[in-house]
């Protein structure tokens, strides 16, 4: 491939803050950048040169985003077929299509990965009840009942224990377009994810596993480098590299992994930067970011080494229904040595949302852990001063 030399343009399907970070080492390099996002304050529209406000499923928006851009990335997965392919038809999409529309469903997704003969979590696709009661059976307790298209940050998913959680699960099944997968409960010990870049010309560079700790579906703490097995945490790196390989990645991906003993099981791929991967910014010599904008460029890859020992990474979530909030404590937490806040000018606040998060290094994990832990605690987002 011919790289696209800075002074050239990068469209951006999505304008959250995955798209705000991506357009600050755009930005950097000399990139120009235009940003398709259906809302007027979305993060990323400060930084772009250009925002066009319209839906993810307004095709002759997502044309007139081609026409101004030299390649077009996204940075969420559920943007519409049509209008990936109308931006395709123009321009080089990256991630390709194929790769964005078998991530945008879960059982397909599923299909792809074990059919490299990687293991995934036990599951079975569900469209009907009695494909549901058939599931059950096999799969047996505890299991999640999981929407196949749209779900994100743990949306559209239900725990089943027992007889009342499976009969309120069930009750769903016939309500969702695109029906659902039914998994299987997998035992682990802890999560990892491998953030991975393949450039068009095949270069490989994946990031060494982050450790993740989710709550209520969404992620809290991110560790790096993850403890564990080195046989499991290589096979997880093989894994990631495999995958990118057979789909054709250009960009970056993010591929989550369940680990128990040597034992990994796929459980998730983002075609995509990653909230995993956010501690890349300040721990390892190139940023995921940089990495994407770099591999859909065409320019050679970065080094994905670590910068320190540890790094830690916390988000910081909305907690209230709120506008116009302000973050407090930062000049508290920003005395805490290897400390760094980033927000993303949301003004705001919903329970669940990202808001920002805090990244600490330091000479070891634990001592990256505490720094991020204690920051995250002294931070909080209150009425404005
Ligand atoms: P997901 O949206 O599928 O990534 O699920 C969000 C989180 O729920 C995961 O990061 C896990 O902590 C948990 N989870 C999802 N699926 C399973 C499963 N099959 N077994 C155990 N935990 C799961």
């Amino acid at each position: 491939m011919t790289p696209i030399l800075p002074g050239a343009t990068l469209g951006l399907l999505g304008g959250g803050q995955l798209g705000r970070m991506l357009a600050i080492p755009a930005r950097e390099l000399g990139y120009g950048v235009v940003v398709l996002a259906p809302e007027g304050d979305a993060p990323a529209l400060g930084l772009a040169d250009h925002g066009i406000r319209a839906s993810f499923d307004d095709v002759d928006a997502a044309r007139q985003l081609a026409a101004m851009s030299d390649v077009v990335t996204y940075e969420f997965e559920n943007v519409p077929a049509a209008t990936a392919r109308a931006v395709a038809e123009r321009r080089p999409l990256h991630p390709n299509a194929a790769l964005l529309a078998i991530t945008q469903d879960r059982n397909a997704e599923h299909r792809f990965v074990e059919g490299l003969g990687i293991a995934t979590a036990p599951g079975r696709p569900v469209h009907t009840v009695e494909e549901f009661d058939a599931a059950i059976a096999a799969l047996g307790l505890p299991a999640r009942l999981k929407s196949a298209r749209g779900g994100y940050d743990g949306g559209g998913q239900f725990r089943i224990t027992d007889a009342a959680s499976a009969a309120a699960a069930r009750a769903r099944v016939p309500a969702v377009e695109g029906g659902w997968r039914l998994e299987g409960e997998v035992r682990f010990e802890r999560e990892v994810s491998v953030v991975v870049a393949r450039s068009a010309s095949g270069e490989v560079v994946p990031y060494a596993p982050f450790e993740n700790v989710h709550r209520e579906g969404i992620l809290h703490l991110t560790t790096w480098p993850a403890a564990g097995s080195p046989v499991a945490l290589a096979r997880a790196v093989e894994i990631a590299r495999s995958i990118a390989e057979a789909a054709d990645l250009v960009g970056v991906m993010c591929v989550e992994c369940f680990v128990a003993g040597d034992e990994v099981r796929v459980n998730e791929l983002a075609p995509r930067v990653h909230n995993s991967g956010h501690l890349t910014i300040e721990g390892a010599a190139t940023t995921q970011f940089e990495q994407h904008v770099r591999a859909i460029c065409g320019l050679p890859l970065g080094s994905a080494a670590p910068r320190s020992g540890g790094a830690a990474m916390v988000n910081l979530l909305g907690l209230a229904e709120r506008r116009k909030v302000r973050l407090h404590g930062a000049d508290r937490a920003l005395a805490i040595p290897g400390v760094r806040v980033h927000l993303y000018g949301k003004d705001r606040e919903r329970p669940r949302r990202k808001m920002g998060h805090v990244t600490a290094l330091g000479g070891d994990v634990a001592e990256a852990r505490e720094r991020a832990l204690r920051a995250a605690n002294l931070l909080q987002f209150g009425e404005p001063v």
